[in-house]
């Protein structure tokens, strides 16, 4: 139950817009949730208003929630800058006539016009500030004139006015809250998508160099820890040259791709892939012994030797790979030997023929 009213206000505050990571996505919330704040207070004071049978105060707050949910549509349909610049002009108009004419200052209604000032310096960007001044402006002075006008509330009694009172000040809380909220979670949900941005390889959708160098450190550390075997491999597709020379550059992409993806699949859950640059990949093991990364190996080669890739034009492109492996052991201090030596049984690996898997052949396990 409270996880779906969670999805609907989740739905409601991305009415309209469908880029997930957009620049300006706090905005467009905070619009979206002040309409809909707007539309619920109207309704509220229709409905209680006609109860208390004062049909001119109904009628302004029914008019007031037909331009909200104008607001509202505004942002369905795209138009974001006349909905962002209609919200407080709507809600200045409503707190100033509220206010003078019908509460009177003594209900404190006028304090509303902090949530206008939060929303001006909320939603307009730094150029837009000369609309925001304004907004901040006006409602400084409006808030001023009915402080000072004193205006008697002619529609409320002392009693209705402390309730009112007591509604602007949790309601100017829950806004806040609501904003803050807002803004926090999406600054995580950004954080984690620019985190995948900067760790993926595009191509491929394989962790990239950055991201495979830095889980090789982090892993190699752990195996040193606690004693624990580690097998490292660098894998490299053989004669990819002549791949692109012959079908071309956007048939090696998809090579690649197809390649990266089968890889991906075939190694075992604890195992940690990545490309390492152009048509090289690092395959790092765990806790795993040179016999059994050489089965896992083994396995990844036949799979991509299986591997039917076809052009658009329906051409089949034979793809290959070799692999050199190399294990952690005594000695070795720095995870970029085990790299090198990897690189090594690599360069064997195409001496011998290609299509081959070979291990470095000091630490055998
Ligand atoms: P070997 O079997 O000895 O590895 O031969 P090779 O042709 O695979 O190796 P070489 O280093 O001569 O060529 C690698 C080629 O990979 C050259 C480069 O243009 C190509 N390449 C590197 N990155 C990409 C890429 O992202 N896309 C495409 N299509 N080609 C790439
Ligand atoms: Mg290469
Ligand atoms: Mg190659």
């Amino acid at each position: 139950m409270f996880f779906s009213i969670k999805k609907i206000i989740g739905k409601l505050l991305n009415l309209g817009f469908t880029d997930a990571f957009g620049n300006d996505l706090n905005q467009k919330h905070v619009v979206n949730f002040s309409y809909l704040m707007f539309c619920v207070s109207c309704l509220v004071m229709i409905v209680v208003f006609l109860f208390r049978q004062m049909p001119s105060i109904a009628f302004f707050s029914f008019v007031g929630l037909i331009i909200g949910l104008v607001g509202l549509r505004y942002n369905y349909m795209g138009y974001f800058s006349r909905a962002q610049l209609l919200m407080p002009i709507v809600k200045i108009c409503q707190i100033t006539i509220l206010s003078l004419f019908y509460f009177g200052s003594a209900s404190g209604f006028h304090w509303f016009f902090v949530n206008v000032i939060a929303y001006a310096f909320i939603v307009f960007r730094v150029d837009q500030r000369f609309t925001k001044y304004w907004v901040v402006t006006g409602s400084v002075l409006l808030f001023l004139v009915c402080e000072f006008l004193n205006p008697k509330g002619v529609y409320l009694t002392a009693f209705e006015q402390a309730v009112v009172l007591t509604i602007v000040f949790l309601s100017v809380c829950f806004n806040f809250a609501v904003v803050i909220n807002l803004v926090m979670s999406r600054l995580k949900a950004v954080n984690s998508h620019l985190r995948t941005l900067a760790e993926r390889d595009e191509l491929t959708g394989l962790s990239n160099r950055r991201k495979v160098l830095a889980d090789a450190v982090n892993i190699f550390a752990d195996s040193v820890i606690n004693r624990e075997l580690c097998v490292f491999s660098i894998v490299d597709l053989d004669h990819f040259k002549k791949i692109n020379d012959t079908f071309g550059h956007e048939a090696g992409d998809l090579v690649l791709a197809q390649v990266a993806t089968m890889m991906g699949s075939v190694i075992r859950s604890q195992d940690e892939i990545g490309r390492y640059g152009g048509e090289e990949f690092i395959v790092i093991m765990r806790n795993t012994n040179l016999k059994n990364a050489e089965v896992v190996m083994e396995r990844l080669r036949d799979a991509v030797e299986n591997m039917l890739i076809e052009t658009e034009q329906g051409i089949v492109i034979p793809v290959t790979i070799s692999a050199g492996l190399a294990s952690i052991g005594p000695n070795i201090s720095r995870y970029e030997e085990i790299l090198a030596m990897a690189d090594k049984a690599l360069y064997t690996a195409k001496r011998n023929g290609r299509n081959r898997i070979s291990v470095h052949s000091s630490f055998q396990n």
